[in-house]
């Protein structure tokens, strides 16, 4: 068998997602141009952060809030993003399948009909204090909700705004110090993007290549080696030598699968998706149902939470533009709730969830998508994996020049705030070594 070429890159940054575009642009503008390379299994960058075109309608891949975190720190990285702030006055709150007035801003809150003044004042004060506090760590949302609120009622209803922002239909899943933490970066004001999300990948994609990173698509990575001079296989082409890896928004197994039987320095060198070794995180998968009509049948349903079960519609292209003239983008979703409802009769829900809302649908639909279970974290932060505080850091303990980062790395963020920061992380240590 003849020896496989191989090439020299000063860092190779593997996934060209969200956290490998931000990876690769931190990376460049330390180091220089022409010294990264910025490897991509699929046709082309973005990875979960995609979005699709049909007949000039554009479809992100379930609905995409862009947080103060991400949006400050691309601006750090020179990245404008054109994101305006969804109102939440006219917010609609699904009970008992009857539609009340929202209470997810402060005012409506207090006079909620769904709540009782007690139960009103102990969810208002639970959400206008919610952030992360050392007293939270170790306990799950449930039980952090049980401690502070006087009924099951407002358990509920402060649960139904909270998951919004999470995701999570599960309370009793994620630790009370990732939710409180996400709320409160939700209450610093949220973007919907103009074109979408895509609109963040091209803009990254754009920087990462006017810095002199090499970006290749159809470049897939099937191991990976850690040590004084990392080296990377491809499924196709020459194998790369090099002084640091990051693998950017791979979940753990993913990179363990990489990293597996791939010279180890180590025998205990698998990347630990928590600081609790032997304890597994859990991924969060969620159904989304994205459309595309070309006309909008009732304007004033344009934002609608259930309370008593995980669902969500928003009409996005109300705040950021997404749909041409008259037309309109809405994306729906049912949080997981660990009740194991199947794949149709979640659609089935999303579609009651639509004919409420927005009767007459069908008749002017250009585009549908059911989504049945994407995966919108790939690690939820549990109590029983230490909450926020228990993600790994960037290093892979045994493999040096080997990171990671992706939304399971790192103490701080949810979602893509988690990306963005732990791709920074990521990219200054791998930098370091060069
Ligand atoms: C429905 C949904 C709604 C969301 N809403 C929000 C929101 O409102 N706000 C928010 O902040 N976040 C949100 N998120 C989360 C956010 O979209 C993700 O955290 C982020 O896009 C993940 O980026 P990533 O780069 O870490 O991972 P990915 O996007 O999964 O990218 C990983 C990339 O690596 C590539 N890759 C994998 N293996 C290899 C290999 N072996 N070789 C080469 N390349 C490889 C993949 O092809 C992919 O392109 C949402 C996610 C979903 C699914």
């Amino acid at each position: 068998m003849s020896a496989r070429a191989e090439e020299r890159w000063d860092a190779v940054v593997v996934g060209a997602g969200l956290t490998g575009l931000v990876t690769a642009v931190r990376l460049a503008r330390t180091v220089g141009p022409g010294r990264v390379l910025l490897l991509e299994a699929g046709g082309e960058p973005g990875g979960r952060a995609r979005t699709t075109d049909h007949h000039g309608f554009r479809l992100d891949l379930g609905p995409r809030a862009l947080y103060h975190t991400t949006r400050t720190r691309l601006h750090a990285l020179g990245i404008r993003v054109p994101a305006h702030e969804p109102d939440l006055a006219g917010a609609l709150a699904l009970r008992d399948g009857t539609l009340h007035p929202g209470y997810a801003a402060p005012g409506p809150l207090l006079r909620t009909a769904l709540l009782s003044p007690r139960e009103r004042l102990a969810v208002a004060r639970l959400l206008a204090l919610s952030r992360a506090r050392p007293a939270l760590a170790g306990l799950d949302a449930a039980t952090w909700l049980a401690d502070r609120l006087p009924t099951e009622r407002a358990r509920e209803a402060a649960f139904a705004v909270l998951r919004i922002s999470a995701y999570t239909g599960r309370p009793g899943m994620i630790a009370a110090d990732a939710l409180a933490a996400h709320f409160a970066e939700a209450r610093r004001g949220v973007g919907y993007v103009d074109g979408g999300w895509r609109t963040l990948v091209d803009a990254l994609a754009l920087r990462a290549r006017t810095l002199g990173v090499h970006l290749r698509t159809a470049g897939r990575v099937t191991a990976v080696e850690g040590g004084p001079h990392p080296h990377v296989t491809l499924a196709d082409g020459p194998s790369v030598r090099t002084r640091s890896v990051v693998l950017a928004g791979l979940s753990r197994p993913a990179a363990e699968r990489l990293l597996s039987g791939a010279g180890q320095e180590s025998r205990s060198s698998a990347p630990q998706q928590t600081n609790r070794p032997g304890v597994p995180a859990a991924p969060l998968r969620t159904a989304c149902l994205d459309v595309a009509l070309s006309r909008l049948p009732s304007p004033d349903r344009s934002l609608v939470y259930g309370v008593d079960e995980p669902l969500y519609l928003s009409v996005f292209s109300r705040t950021a533009r997404l749909a041409p003239d008259g037309g309109a983008v809405l994306h729906l979703v049912r949080h997981d709730d660990g009740s194991g409802l199947g794949a149709s009769e979640v659609r089935k829900r999303l579609y009651e969830l639509l004919d409420l809302c927005q009767p007459g649908w069908r008749e002017v639909l250009v585009h549908e998508r059911f989504l049945p279970a994407i995966t919108t974290m790939t690690a939820v932060p549990e109590a029983r994996t230490g909450g926020l505080a228990g993600r790994p850091g960037p290093r892979v303990p045994g493999r040096s020049g080997v990171f990671v980062a992706g939304d399971w790395v790192g103490p701080a963020g949810l979602l893509a705030d988690a990306c963005v920061l732990s791709g920074e992380r990521a990219a200054d240590e791998a930098a370091a070594r060069l």
